[in-house]
């Protein structure tokens, strides 16, 4: 019982520290952009029929502008994906919040992100799920997105360097994966590494256009398949050396 009540504490704790400012820190610099997220989740997220409340305050809490380049900080709250290097991009908050929601991810659950990219898609499911693993081919993207994320005190998310179509074996199975980039069919891999009701959110087509982003669950009758939203992710490469 004192454990259970411990543990529940510990993921409180948890659960604010990503990316959220003590209320020292947020006297000390007062900028902190709140007022520009709660326009964020307002107008580009709930506007659009995001209302999974959980979703909508972590979308609130996690800077933006602390993941995406420097110079394009003023830009960090806009509508839209911003570039953040090797040809990457950050993807647009509307998104990352309708993935999050379509992954029903909950307080006690481990969810794997594919395609870390600026960290930010995992710092909001590090608000949402117990444990987060997400991982990234491109090493100089991983190794600044490890960094950031580590600078805003998430540390429930793990990090990888490496090729996300395998999944990442050792820490499965997950209750969710999401995917931030778009492979034209599912890798077999992350099918597998789902548990049993486990959700795999993922932008599947060609690039350049045609993507939907598709939810599968796993259930006890087979896979199941829905089509969310036609996307636009970059492509989802296979490791070179492999
Ligand atoms: N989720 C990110 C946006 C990702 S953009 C964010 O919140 O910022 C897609 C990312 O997937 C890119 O960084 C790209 O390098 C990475 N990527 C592409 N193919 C990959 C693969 N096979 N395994 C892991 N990451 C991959």
């Amino acid at each position: 019982m004192r454990a259970a009540l411990l543990s529940a504490l510990v993921s409180a704790l948890i659960l604010i520290e990503c990316g959220v400012p003590s209320p020292e820190a947020r006297d000390a610099s007062s900028d902190d952009r709140t007022e520009e997220r709660a326009r964020m989740v307002r107008e580009q997220i709930a506007s659009r029929g995001v209302r999974d409340p959980r979703v909508l305050a972590a979308m609130e809490a996690v800077p933006r502008h602390a993941l995406v380049p420097e110079a394009l900080s003023d830009r960090a709250y806009a509508d839209g994906p911003l570039p953040i290097g090797e040809g990457q991009t950050i993807s647009q908050p509307y998104i990352v919040a309708a993935m999050s929601e379509a992954a029903d991810v909950g307080p006690e659950e481990r969810v794997l992100e594919v395609g870390t990219g600026s960290g930010y898609q995992a710092a909001v499911l590090s608000h949402l799920a117990r444990e987060v693993y997400t991982i990234e081919l491109e090493p100089s993207l991983a190794a600044r997105a490890a960094a950031d994320l580590a600078r805003l005190g998430c540390t429930n998310v793990h990090t990888r360097t490496g090729d996300g179509y395998a999944g990442w074996p050792e820490a499965a199975p997950f209750d969710a994966i999401l995917v931030t980039a778009a492979p034209d069919h599912v890798p077999d891999a992350l099918v597998e590494q789902l548990a049993m009701g486990g959700r795999l959110v993922i932008p599947v087509g060609p690039r350049g256009g045609g993507q939907q982003l598709v939810v599968l669950e796993k259930t006890a009758e087979g896979v199941t398949r829905e089509t969310l939203l036609p996307v636009m992710f970059v492509p989802l490469r296979r490791d070179p050396e492999e």
